[in-house]
């Protein structure tokens, strides 16, 4: 096993601790993902392992095909929404998908997350968009998503949770949140009165600020 891989496995164990930790994640529900750097492989959480219990060779390294190239468990059954994302955002170097509790509240109800904050803005691009109903495990649910991630850094998907895709998975895990409690938040403003959206020229600048200029350059 290279070391890219070893690396690659470690995020993903150290990652699925982290968001177990801050309840983003029940047992073994959700799944993340990473590209390893410079080769057409991902590697991915295996199917119903709880994430306390995933060892470094338990972890699939799965062509962009779908075929198993190394790890000695089956992948997520969620691997076709992954290779879906991949496979039409070269931007994409990690993906988390959970089933966190105010973004599931929004899944079900089928409504966005708003325009209306900061953060949200900055790291997502914009409001969070819910995809077409698909049932889990299916390329139909990868093609739905992929088209409600566009220009967009995280998706809803209907009655199901959040994917948050990013450029590593530190990102991914901020996005998973800052989308949690941004799910929290709006569910709150109905209580006074709802939340107001930005425009879209806000939400640009935003955007372009936080990719551009914010933090230590
Ligand atoms: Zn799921």
């Amino acid at each position: 096993m290279s070391l890219k891989h070893q690396m690659a496995r470690k995020e993903i164990i150290d990652t699925g601790l982290l968001i177990s930790h801050l309840s983003l994640v029940i047992g073994s529900w959700g799944n993340i993902s990473v590209r390893i750097p410079n080769e057409d492989l991902v590697a991915i959480t295996p199917s119903g392992v709880d994430y306390e219990k995933i060892k470094s060779e338990n972890i699939p390294i799965i062509d962009l095909e779908g075929n198993l190239i190394d790890g000695d468990m089956v992948p997520s059954i969620e691997l076709p929404l992954h290779l879906e994302i991949y496979n039409n955002r070269p931007d994409v170097l990690a993906i988390i998908h959970t089933h966190s509790t105010y973004c599931t509240a929004m899944a079900i109800a089928r409504k966005p997350i708003p325009a209306s904050s900061d953060d949200l803005i900055q790291i997502v691009g914009g409001n969070v968009r819910v995809s077409e109903y698909r049932l889990p495990g299916t390329l139909e649910l990868g093609i739905e998503a992929v088209k409600a991630l566009k220009d967009r850094n995280a998706v809803i998907l209907a009655n199901h949770g959040l994917i948050a895709v990013a450029k590593d998975l530190k990102e991914a895990i901020k996005i998973t949140h800052v989308c949690e409690k941004s799910a929290h938040t709006m569910l709150l403003s109905q209580l006074i009165g709802g939340p107001i959206e930005l425009s879209d020229e806000d939400c640009h600048y935003l955007r372009d600020f936080y990719v551009n200029q914010y933090g230590q350059r």
